[in-house]
Protein backbone atom coordinates (compact mmCIF):
# COMPACT_ATOMS: atom_id res chain seq x y z
CA UNK A 1 0.00 0.00 0.00
CA UNK A 2 1.28 3.17 -0.90
CA UNK A 3 1.88 5.84 1.45
CA UNK A 4 1.77 9.68 0.55
CA UNK A 5 4.37 10.83 2.61
CA UNK A 6 6.89 13.01 1.45
CA UNK A 7 9.96 13.60 3.47
CA UNK A 8 12.53 17.08 2.60
CA UNK A 9 15.93 16.66 4.22
CA UNK A 10 18.56 19.36 3.68
CA UNK A 11 21.51 17.60 2.45
CA UNK A 12 24.46 18.28 4.86
CA UNK A 13 26.17 15.03 4.92
CA UNK A 14 26.81 11.58 3.50
CA UNK A 15 25.35 9.10 3.83
CA UNK A 16 23.14 10.64 6.70
CA UNK A 17 21.04 13.16 4.73
CA UNK A 18 20.15 10.35 2.56
CA UNK A 19 19.44 8.12 5.68
CA UNK A 20 17.23 10.55 7.34
CA UNK A 21 15.22 11.03 3.83
CA UNK A 22 14.90 7.26 3.67
CA UNK A 23 13.45 7.08 6.93
CA UNK A 24 11.22 10.18 7.21
CA UNK A 25 9.11 8.32 4.00
CA UNK A 26 9.42 4.88 5.44
CA UNK A 27 10.92 4.56 2.16
CA UNK A 28 12.29 0.97 2.76
CA UNK A 29 8.98 -0.10 4.30
CA UNK A 30 8.32 -2.74 1.42
CA UNK A 31 12.12 -3.57 0.62
CA UNK A 32 13.42 -7.07 1.82
CA UNK A 33 16.92 -8.43 1.93
CA UNK A 34 16.78 -10.50 -0.21
CA UNK A 35 15.32 -8.31 -2.74
CA UNK A 36 16.78 -7.84 -6.43
CA UNK A 37 17.14 -3.81 -6.30
CA UNK A 38 17.06 -1.63 -9.28
CA UNK A 39 18.10 1.96 -9.15
CA UNK A 40 17.64 4.10 -11.91
CA UNK A 41 19.47 7.80 -11.39
CA UNK A 42 19.10 10.45 -14.35
CA UNK A 43 22.55 10.09 -16.64
CA UNK A 44 21.05 12.18 -19.78
CA UNK A 45 23.36 11.87 -22.18
CA UNK A 46 27.46 11.87 -22.01
CA UNK A 47 29.23 14.26 -24.53
CA UNK A 48 33.37 13.75 -24.45
CA UNK A 49 33.99 16.34 -26.86
CA UNK A 50 32.08 19.17 -24.81
CA UNK A 51 31.74 17.62 -21.84
CA UNK A 52 28.09 18.36 -20.22
CA UNK A 53 28.69 20.22 -16.78
CA UNK A 54 27.26 17.74 -14.39
CA UNK A 55 25.29 20.02 -11.96
CA UNK A 56 21.86 19.83 -11.67
CA UNK A 57 22.07 17.61 -15.18
CA UNK A 58 22.84 13.98 -13.57
CA UNK A 59 21.90 12.76 -10.01
CA UNK A 60 25.09 13.38 -8.51
CA UNK A 61 27.04 10.24 -7.62
CA UNK A 62 28.07 11.23 -3.80
CA UNK A 63 23.95 10.65 -3.39
CA UNK A 64 23.78 6.97 -5.49
CA UNK A 65 26.76 5.94 -3.36
CA UNK A 66 24.80 7.02 0.25
CA UNK A 67 21.49 5.30 -1.28
CA UNK A 68 24.15 2.13 -2.07
CA UNK A 69 25.63 2.34 1.25
CA UNK A 70 22.13 2.78 3.06
CA UNK A 71 21.09 -0.73 0.97
CA UNK A 72 23.93 -2.66 1.98
CA UNK A 73 23.37 -1.93 5.34
CA UNK A 74 19.73 -2.81 5.40
CA UNK A 75 20.93 -6.24 4.06
CA UNK A 76 20.71 -5.96 0.32
CA UNK A 77 23.38 -7.50 -1.86
CA UNK A 78 21.76 -7.84 -4.93
CA UNK A 79 21.61 -3.94 -6.75
CA UNK A 80 21.72 -2.87 -10.22
CA UNK A 81 21.83 0.56 -11.31
CA UNK A 82 19.99 1.09 -14.87
CA UNK A 83 20.48 3.57 -17.62
CA UNK A 84 19.93 4.22 -20.91
CA UNK A 85 21.69 7.39 -21.71
CA UNK A 86 20.83 9.15 -25.20
CA UNK A 87 23.44 8.79 -27.93
CA UNK A 88 24.25 12.41 -28.59
CA UNK A 89 28.09 11.71 -29.78
CA UNK A 90 28.84 8.18 -31.56
CA UNK A 91 30.35 5.56 -29.13
CA UNK A 92 29.23 7.70 -26.26
CA UNK A 93 26.37 5.67 -24.67
CA UNK A 94 25.60 4.55 -20.78
CA UNK A 95 28.59 3.09 -20.28
CA UNK A 96 30.70 5.92 -21.22
CA UNK A 97 28.46 8.21 -18.63
CA UNK A 98 29.13 5.06 -16.31
CA UNK A 99 32.27 5.56 -16.47
CA UNK A 100 32.85 9.39 -16.57
CA UNK A 101 30.85 9.63 -14.01
CA UNK A 102 32.40 6.84 -11.23
CA UNK A 103 29.86 4.01 -11.90
CA UNK A 104 32.40 1.35 -12.50
CA UNK A 105 34.08 2.40 -9.34
CA UNK A 106 30.81 1.58 -7.45
CA UNK A 107 30.78 -1.45 -9.10
CA UNK A 108 34.15 -2.68 -7.84
CA UNK A 109 33.64 -0.84 -4.56
CA UNK A 110 30.39 -2.43 -3.76
CA UNK A 111 29.42 -5.61 -5.90
CA UNK A 112 26.93 -3.86 -7.72
CA UNK A 113 25.70 -4.45 -11.50
CA UNK A 114 25.01 -1.95 -14.06
CA UNK A 115 22.97 -2.08 -16.89
CA UNK A 116 22.62 -0.26 -19.98
CA UNK A 117 18.85 -0.41 -21.11
CA UNK A 118 20.13 0.74 -24.80
CA UNK A 119 21.46 -3.00 -24.96
CA UNK A 120 18.68 -4.82 -22.69
CA UNK A 121 15.77 -6.96 -24.26
CA UNK A 122 12.29 -5.21 -24.11
CA UNK A 123 9.06 -6.21 -22.86
CA UNK A 124 6.05 -4.73 -24.32
CA UNK A 125 2.92 -2.85 -22.61
CA UNK A 126 -0.28 -2.04 -25.12
CA UNK A 127 -1.38 1.46 -23.39
CA UNK A 128 -4.78 3.94 -24.63
CA UNK A 129 -5.87 2.16 -27.13
CA UNK A 130 -3.54 0.79 -29.87
CA UNK A 131 -0.08 2.48 -28.75
CA UNK A 132 2.55 0.45 -27.15
CA UNK A 133 5.78 1.20 -25.00
CA UNK A 134 8.80 -1.14 -25.00
CA UNK A 135 10.22 -0.75 -22.08
CA UNK A 136 13.95 -2.49 -20.66
CA UNK A 137 13.62 -6.12 -19.19
CA UNK A 138 16.06 -5.37 -16.49
CA UNK A 139 13.48 -2.16 -15.64
CA UNK A 140 10.15 -4.04 -15.00
CA UNK A 141 12.03 -7.55 -13.52
CA UNK A 142 13.31 -6.67 -10.16
CA UNK A 143 12.10 -6.70 -6.78
CA UNK A 144 12.53 -2.85 -5.48
CA UNK A 145 12.82 -0.42 -8.35
CA UNK A 146 14.17 3.21 -7.02
CA UNK A 147 13.33 6.08 -9.55
CA UNK A 148 16.60 8.77 -8.09
CA UNK A 149 15.67 11.87 -10.63
CA UNK A 150 17.73 14.99 -10.36
CA UNK A 151 15.37 18.77 -9.81
CA UNK A 152 15.45 20.08 -12.84
CA UNK A 153 13.24 21.90 -15.55
CA UNK A 154 12.88 20.72 -18.74
CA UNK A 155 12.49 22.86 -22.05
CA UNK A 156 9.46 20.52 -23.27
CA UNK A 157 7.69 19.37 -20.23
CA UNK A 158 8.59 22.47 -17.85
CA UNK A 159 9.76 20.08 -15.09
CA UNK A 160 11.60 16.32 -15.49
CA UNK A 161 11.10 14.75 -12.26
CA UNK A 162 10.54 10.94 -11.42
CA UNK A 163 7.44 10.70 -14.23
CA UNK A 164 9.94 11.82 -16.79
CA UNK A 165 13.08 9.99 -15.57
CA UNK A 166 11.39 6.84 -16.62
CA UNK A 167 12.11 7.62 -19.88
CA UNK A 168 15.22 6.76 -19.18
CA UNK A 169 13.73 2.99 -19.46
CA UNK A 170 12.41 3.02 -22.64
CA UNK A 171 13.74 1.01 -25.93
CA UNK A 172 15.14 3.62 -28.46
CA UNK A 173 11.80 3.00 -30.67
CA UNK A 174 9.41 3.98 -27.77
CA UNK A 175 11.28 7.00 -26.90
CA UNK A 176 10.56 8.11 -30.35
CA UNK A 177 6.95 6.98 -30.30
CA UNK A 178 6.59 9.76 -27.27
CA UNK A 179 7.45 12.49 -29.37
CA UNK A 180 5.50 11.60 -32.50
CA UNK A 181 2.18 14.44 -32.92
CA UNK A 182 0.07 11.85 -32.47
CA UNK A 183 1.39 10.30 -29.42
CA UNK A 184 1.57 13.64 -27.30
CA UNK A 185 5.07 13.34 -25.37
CA UNK A 186 3.76 13.98 -21.70
CA UNK A 187 0.20 11.77 -22.33
CA UNK A 188 2.57 9.12 -23.55
CA UNK A 189 5.84 9.25 -21.18
CA UNK A 190 3.17 9.80 -17.97
CA UNK A 191 1.93 5.85 -18.87
CA UNK A 192 5.33 4.15 -17.78
CA UNK A 193 4.85 4.49 -14.42
CA UNK A 194 2.10 2.57 -14.66
CA UNK A 195 3.81 -0.55 -15.95
CA UNK A 196 7.21 0.12 -13.70
CA UNK A 197 5.43 1.31 -10.32
CA UNK A 198 9.08 2.44 -8.55
CA UNK A 199 8.84 1.29 -4.77
CA UNK A 200 10.32 4.64 -3.91
CA UNK A 201 11.27 7.87 -5.72
CA UNK A 202 14.46 10.37 -4.61
CA UNK A 203 14.70 13.65 -6.15
CA UNK A 204 18.38 14.70 -5.84
CA UNK A 205 17.92 18.62 -5.50
CA UNK A 206 21.99 18.58 -4.32
CA UNK A 207 21.65 21.37 -7.28
CA UNK A 208 18.22 22.48 -9.25
CA UNK A 209 18.82 22.97 -12.95
CA UNK A 210 17.10 26.10 -14.83
CA UNK A 211 16.09 26.20 -18.19
CA UNK A 212 17.14 22.18 -18.85
CA UNK A 213 18.89 20.14 -19.99
CA UNK A 214 22.17 19.20 -21.26
CA UNK A 215 25.34 22.15 -21.69
CA UNK A 216 22.73 25.36 -21.59
CA UNK A 217 20.72 25.43 -18.41
CA UNK A 218 21.96 27.46 -15.26
CA UNK A 219 22.88 25.38 -12.34
CA UNK A 220 21.92 26.39 -8.60
CA UNK A 221 23.33 24.87 -5.26
CA UNK A 222 20.03 23.63 -3.25
CA UNK A 223 21.42 21.04 -1.19
CA UNK A 224 17.69 19.00 -0.47
CA UNK A 225 16.44 15.70 -1.16
CA UNK A 226 12.68 14.96 -1.91
CA UNK A 227 11.48 11.47 -1.11
CA UNK A 228 8.50 9.28 -1.39
CA UNK A 229 7.64 5.94 -1.56
CA UNK A 230 4.28 7.74 -4.15
CA UNK A 231 6.09 8.59 -7.11
CA UNK A 232 3.37 11.47 -7.95
CA UNK A 233 3.55 12.85 -4.51
CA UNK A 234 7.41 13.39 -4.78
CA UNK A 235 7.13 15.15 -8.14
CA UNK A 236 4.83 17.29 -7.15
CA UNK A 237 6.54 18.68 -4.12
CA UNK A 238 9.46 18.86 -6.24
CA UNK A 239 8.34 20.98 -8.67
CA UNK A 240 6.50 23.05 -6.08
CA UNK A 241 10.28 23.81 -4.58
CA UNK A 242 10.96 25.08 -7.83
CA UNK A 243 7.84 27.01 -8.74
CA UNK A 244 5.74 24.83 -10.36
CA UNK A 245 2.05 23.89 -9.25
CA UNK A 246 0.86 20.47 -9.71
CA UNK A 247 -2.01 21.75 -12.60
CA UNK A 248 0.86 23.67 -14.44
CA UNK A 249 2.46 20.06 -15.39
CA UNK A 250 0.55 18.44 -18.11
CA UNK A 251 2.11 15.12 -17.47
CA UNK A 252 1.24 14.84 -13.77
CA UNK A 253 -2.45 16.42 -14.88
CA UNK A 254 -2.29 12.75 -17.39
CA UNK A 255 -1.06 10.80 -14.46
CA UNK A 256 -3.45 11.70 -11.89
CA UNK A 257 -6.54 11.58 -14.06
CA UNK A 258 -6.08 8.02 -14.87
CA UNK A 259 -5.26 7.34 -11.29
CA UNK A 260 -8.22 9.73 -9.98
CA UNK A 261 -5.73 11.28 -7.97
CA UNK A 262 -5.42 14.92 -6.53
CA UNK A 263 -2.05 17.35 -8.10
CA UNK A 264 -2.41 18.72 -4.26
CA UNK A 265 -0.11 17.41 -1.35
CA UNK A 266 -1.30 18.43 1.92
CA UNK A 267 1.75 19.79 4.23
CA UNK A 268 0.69 17.72 7.18
CA UNK A 269 1.91 14.68 4.52
CA UNK A 270 5.44 16.41 4.58
CA UNK A 271 7.81 15.24 6.87
CA UNK A 272 11.13 16.90 7.73
CA UNK A 273 12.09 20.62 6.45
CA UNK A 274 9.03 22.68 5.44
CA UNK A 275 8.26 23.50 1.73
CA UNK A 276 7.98 26.82 2.27
CA UNK A 277 11.90 27.54 3.47
CA UNK A 278 13.24 25.50 0.14
CA UNK A 279 11.04 27.40 -2.51
CA UNK A 280 13.32 29.02 -5.60
CA UNK A 281 10.77 29.48 -8.52
CA UNK A 282 13.44 29.01 -12.02
CA UNK A 283 12.38 29.25 -15.17
CA UNK A 284 12.13 26.74 -18.01
CA UNK A 285 11.75 27.96 -21.05
CA UNK A 286 14.15 30.24 -23.18
CA UNK A 287 12.53 33.49 -24.61
CA UNK A 288 11.63 33.64 -27.94
CA UNK A 289 10.92 36.29 -30.63
CA UNK A 290 7.19 37.72 -31.34
CA UNK A 291 7.22 36.29 -34.52
CA UNK A 292 8.58 32.77 -33.77
CA UNK A 293 12.10 33.53 -35.75
CA UNK A 294 14.24 32.68 -33.25
CA UNK A 295 15.46 32.78 -29.72
CA UNK A 296 14.81 36.43 -28.08
CA UNK A 297 19.09 36.99 -28.36
CA UNK A 298 18.27 37.31 -32.09
CA UNK A 299 15.99 40.31 -31.32
CA UNK A 300 18.58 41.94 -28.87
CA UNK A 301 21.29 41.73 -31.67
CA UNK A 302 18.95 43.15 -34.41
CA UNK A 303 19.51 39.44 -36.04
CA UNK A 304 16.82 39.95 -39.22
CA UNK A 305 16.02 36.85 -42.54
CA UNK A 306 16.47 33.60 -40.63
CA UNK A 307 13.87 32.59 -39.09
CA UNK A 308 14.40 29.67 -36.46
CA UNK A 309 10.63 28.65 -35.11
CA UNK A 310 10.83 27.08 -31.16
CA UNK A 311 11.28 23.61 -31.06
CA UNK A 312 8.38 21.54 -30.23
CA UNK A 313 7.88 18.38 -28.36
CA UNK A 314 7.76 15.98 -31.33
CA UNK A 315 11.69 17.36 -31.25
CA UNK A 316 13.40 14.08 -29.67
CA UNK A 317 16.97 13.70 -28.08
CA UNK A 318 18.59 12.59 -30.96
CA UNK A 319 17.68 16.18 -32.75
CA UNK A 320 17.51 18.50 -29.82
CA UNK A 321 21.75 19.13 -29.92
CA UNK A 322 21.20 20.27 -33.77
CA UNK A 323 18.12 22.94 -32.45
CA UNK A 324 20.31 24.57 -30.23
CA UNK A 325 23.90 24.67 -32.97
CA UNK A 326 21.62 26.05 -35.78
CA UNK A 327 20.94 29.15 -33.62
CA UNK A 328 24.86 29.59 -32.41
CA UNK A 329 25.86 28.61 -36.05
CA UNK A 330 23.15 31.54 -37.30
CA UNK A 331 24.26 34.07 -35.03
CA UNK A 332 27.93 33.59 -35.97
CA UNK A 333 26.86 33.95 -39.38
CA UNK A 334 25.34 37.84 -38.62
CA UNK A 335 27.72 40.48 -39.31
CA UNK A 336 25.08 43.56 -38.48
CA UNK A 337 22.89 43.13 -41.86
CA UNK A 338 19.86 40.90 -42.99
CA UNK A 339 21.07 37.47 -42.64
CA UNK A 340 19.58 35.55 -45.99
CA UNK A 341 15.93 34.87 -46.27
CA UNK A 342 15.90 31.57 -44.98
CA UNK A 343 13.49 29.52 -42.57
CA UNK A 344 15.16 26.31 -40.55
CA UNK A 345 13.07 23.68 -39.32
CA UNK A 346 13.36 20.99 -37.18
CA UNK A 347 11.34 17.94 -35.18
CA UNK A 348 8.89 16.11 -36.43
CA UNK A 349 5.62 18.22 -37.15
CA UNK A 350 6.73 21.96 -38.25
CA UNK A 351 5.59 23.17 -41.38
CA UNK A 352 7.35 25.85 -44.13
CA UNK A 353 5.47 28.92 -43.74
CA UNK A 354 5.47 31.13 -47.00
CA UNK A 355 8.28 34.11 -47.68
CA UNK A 356 11.36 32.39 -47.69
CA UNK A 357 13.63 31.85 -50.46
CA UNK A 358 14.67 28.48 -49.04
CA UNK A 359 13.93 26.29 -46.40
CA UNK A 360 16.31 23.78 -44.22
CA UNK A 361 15.10 20.83 -43.39
CA UNK A 362 16.85 19.19 -40.46
CA UNK A 363 16.56 15.14 -40.03
CA UNK A 364 14.54 12.73 -41.68
CA UNK A 365 11.09 13.36 -39.85
CA UNK A 366 11.27 17.06 -40.87
CA UNK A 367 11.70 16.13 -44.67
CA UNK A 368 9.19 13.47 -44.70
CA UNK A 369 7.09 16.22 -42.83
CA UNK A 370 7.15 18.83 -45.17
CA UNK A 371 7.73 16.95 -48.63
CA UNK A 372 4.31 18.10 -50.16
CA UNK A 373 4.55 21.66 -48.24
CA UNK A 374 3.84 24.13 -51.71
CA UNK A 375 5.26 26.97 -49.68
CA UNK A 376 8.54 26.00 -49.40
CA UNK A 377 10.57 27.43 -52.63
CA UNK A 378 13.77 25.52 -52.63
CA UNK A 379 14.32 22.62 -50.21
CA UNK A 380 18.25 22.36 -48.54
CA UNK A 381 18.29 18.71 -46.88
CA UNK A 382 19.99 17.61 -43.81
CA UNK A 383 19.31 14.20 -43.97
CA UNK A 384 19.96 11.23 -40.95
CA UNK A 385 18.48 10.50 -37.78
CA UNK A 386 19.39 12.66 -36.35
CA UNK A 387 21.58 14.38 -39.21
CA UNK A 388 25.20 15.00 -38.56
CA UNK A 389 27.00 18.02 -37.21
CA UNK A 390 28.68 18.49 -40.90
CA UNK A 391 25.87 17.60 -42.83
CA UNK A 392 23.74 20.47 -40.36
CA UNK A 393 26.66 22.91 -41.22
CA UNK A 394 26.63 22.21 -44.66
CA UNK A 395 22.69 22.09 -45.07
CA UNK A 396 22.98 26.47 -44.05
CA UNK A 397 26.09 27.07 -45.80
CA UNK A 398 24.38 26.18 -49.01
CA UNK A 399 21.20 27.87 -48.10
CA UNK A 400 23.54 31.46 -47.98
CA UNK A 401 24.13 31.46 -44.54
CA UNK A 402 27.88 32.13 -43.73
CA UNK A 403 28.92 29.73 -40.69
CA UNK A 404 31.56 29.38 -38.55
CA UNK A 405 31.42 25.91 -36.92
CA UNK A 406 34.34 27.58 -34.69
CA UNK A 407 31.99 29.79 -33.11
CA UNK A 408 29.83 26.68 -32.03
CA UNK A 409 32.57 25.04 -30.50
CA UNK A 410 34.07 28.42 -29.05
CA UNK A 411 30.32 28.48 -26.99
CA UNK A 412 29.98 25.22 -26.36
CA UNK A 413 33.86 24.86 -24.76
CA UNK A 414 32.64 27.82 -22.64
CA UNK A 415 29.45 25.86 -21.61
CA UNK A 416 31.47 23.38 -20.28
CA UNK A 417 33.35 25.69 -18.30
CA UNK A 418 31.27 27.93 -16.61
CA UNK A 419 31.48 26.63 -13.04
CA UNK A 420 34.73 26.24 -13.03
CA UNK A 421 36.33 27.89 -10.06
CA UNK A 422 32.74 29.26 -8.92
CA UNK A 423 32.14 28.21 -4.97
CA UNK A 424 29.64 25.58 -4.54
CA UNK A 425 30.16 23.43 -7.89
CA UNK A 426 32.03 20.77 -6.88
CA UNK A 427 32.90 18.27 -9.08
CA UNK A 428 33.55 15.45 -6.50
CA UNK A 429 30.00 15.11 -6.00
CA UNK A 430 29.86 13.36 -9.45
CA UNK A 431 33.49 11.15 -8.65
CA UNK A 432 33.84 8.33 -6.22
CA UNK A 433 37.24 7.80 -3.21
S1 LIG B 1 15.18 12.68 -37.39
FE1 LIG B 1 15.49 13.72 -35.44
S2 LIG B 1 13.41 14.12 -34.63
FE2 LIG B 1 13.26 12.49 -36.22
S3 LIG B 1 13.39 10.57 -35.07
FE3 LIG B 1 15.45 11.09 -35.85
S4 LIG B 1 16.43 12.16 -34.15
FE4 LIG B 1 14.19 12.20 -33.74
Amino acid sequence: MMTETVSIVKYTSSPESLKKSIELCDGFKSLRPSDHVMIKPNLVAWDDQFPITPFGVYTTTRLVEDLIICLKDFGCSNITIGEGSVQIKKNMGTFAAFEGLGYKTLEKKYGITLVDFNKSKAEEFPYHGDNKLFIAKEAIENDFFINFPVLKTHGQTKVSLGLKNLKGCLKLKSRRHCHKPESGLEFAFSHIADFIKPSLTIIDGIYALEKGALHFGNAYRKDVIIASQDILAADLVGAQSIGYAGKDINHFKYFAKRHDRSLTINDDDIKGEKINDHIQPLKWDWTWTKDNTGPGIFEKLGVTGVALPKYDDTLCSGCSPIANMTSILALSAFKGQPLANVEILNGKKMQARPGYDKTVLLGNCMIKANRNNKNIKKAVLATGCPPSENDVVAAMTSAGLDVNILAYYGFMKQQSEKYNGKKGYDKEFFTVK
